[in-house]
């Protein structure tokens, strides 16, 4: 017997347990979503359609993912879901950081649950592109609201462009209309572009603002007034309370001068203090009379069509800009073009056109 050929050697190399393949953001995300279950778009619709939390959940979480074979199944549902949809009050909530947005969300928020209305509070929230992280809608600055059965929190959802993530957004209110929520929140941080995008999905836009800090209107963009429906100056409590009285008299003066509203609406500017739970019902009464203009008016329904073609063409232009910028061929060829810009070559049109000719065959 040939012992030799048996022997093990230090040398033998074993075949081991097979590897997995290398790891990508991808192959993370479809495992675990494998190891959820997997519903199919019915089962989805008819969970969501009869209030399901957790289907609602993950059936947002779908819609969240970058990935074609959720994309799918995103849009399917969303379709499934549109006919329930629409009934909920939308309203937008902008300030700076620190202007009271969650404390009042959280006090807010409580005064509609108590009346057994249901309330989701979404948020977009700028920054996320950036950090991948999402510090809006965050489950720890609403203590109470987060253990209340009536109200669903949902972060923003952290990756992609603002448009994207506007896109998933919009979305998710379909979804929580269709799951029987009265009342939306979309929170936003006052910053900039984001409340453009956030006052196109809403009916009903509220700016907070900090009392006493009037000068230049706390450096708040005049478009970003002119939005607004309700100006809410917050923390009108303690020493606060005269100064607050003083911000609204300087806000209403500014915004006197403001073109007049189609919608026969005049907005409204209202003091609270959320911590004392003061001017919390005046807020919402305001809200309602809102709505009460604007639906026996028709306008209502009006913006919501606005709204909608307006998410039609940014749909367009974001699918364009994006298969655009991920061709092949144009990505190589705008590197050379753009050398040739910066160097005064060529003027920035022709550099445009000659892209977009390669791009359009027939242009
Ligand atoms: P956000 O960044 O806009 O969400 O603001 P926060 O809700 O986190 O509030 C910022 C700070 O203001 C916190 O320290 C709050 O305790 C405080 N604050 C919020 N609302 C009130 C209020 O009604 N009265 C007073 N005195 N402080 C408040």
């Amino acid at each position: 017997m040939n012992d030799d050929k048996n022997k093990k050697s230090a040398l033998t190399v074993n075949s081991g347990i097979p590897q997995p393949p290398s790891i990508s953001l991808d192959s993370v995300s479809k495992f675990i979503q494998k190891k959820k279950k997997q519903y199919t778009v019915d089962e989805y619709v008819r969970g969501i359609v009869h209030g399901d939390i957790k289907i609602l959940s993950q059936a947002i979480t779908i819609i969240e993912s970058y990935l074609e074979e959720h994309q799918q199944i995103a849009r399917e549902i969303i379709e499934k879901c549109l006919p329930y949809s629409g009934k909920a009050k939308r309203i937008g909530i902008t300030g700076i950081p620190g202007v009271g947005k969650s404390t009042l969300i959280e006090t807010f928020g409580k005064h509609i649950t108590d009346q057994n209305l249901k309330l989701a509070v979404l948020a977009i929230d700028p920054s996320s592109e950036k950090s991948k992280g999402s510090i809006l809608g965050d489950k720890t600055r609403m203590e109470d609201l987060s253990i209340d059965n009536n109200a669903f929190i949902r972060p923003s959802p952290s990756a992609g462009t603002l448009g994207g993530v506007a896109h998933k957004t919009r979305e998710t209110i379909i979804l929580c209309e269709a799951a029987g929520f009265d009342v939306i929140f979309i929170e936003t941080v006052g910053v900039g572009q984001s409340e453009t995008v956030v006052h196109q999905m809403v009916d009903v836009f509220l700016l907070l603002m900090l009392t006493g800090a009037g000068d230049e209107l706390q450096g708040i963009k005049r478009g970003i007034m002119e939005m607004a429906d309700l100006f809410v100056i917050t923390k009108a409590d303690g020493t606060n309370a005269r100064k607050a009285v003083i911000t609204k008299a300087q806000v209403e003066n500014a915004i006197h001068f403001f073109p007049a509203t189609d919608s026969g609406w005049i907005p409204r500017v209202q003091t609270c203090s959320a911590q004392k739970k003061q001017g919390i019902s005046e807020i919402w009464n305001s809200i309602l009379e809102y709505y009460e203009i604007l639906n026996k008016n028709k306008f209502l329904e009006n913006k919501r069509l606005e709204q909608s073609r307006y998410w039609m063409y940014e749909a367009i232009n974001d699918v364009l800009r994006s298969k655009f910028y991920n061709n092949h061929e144009i990505k190589s060829k705008l590197r050379t073009i753009e050398a040739d810009l910066m160097q005064g070559s060529i003027s920035s049109y022709t550099a445009a056109m000659n892209l977009l000719k390669e791009y359009f065959k027939e242009m």
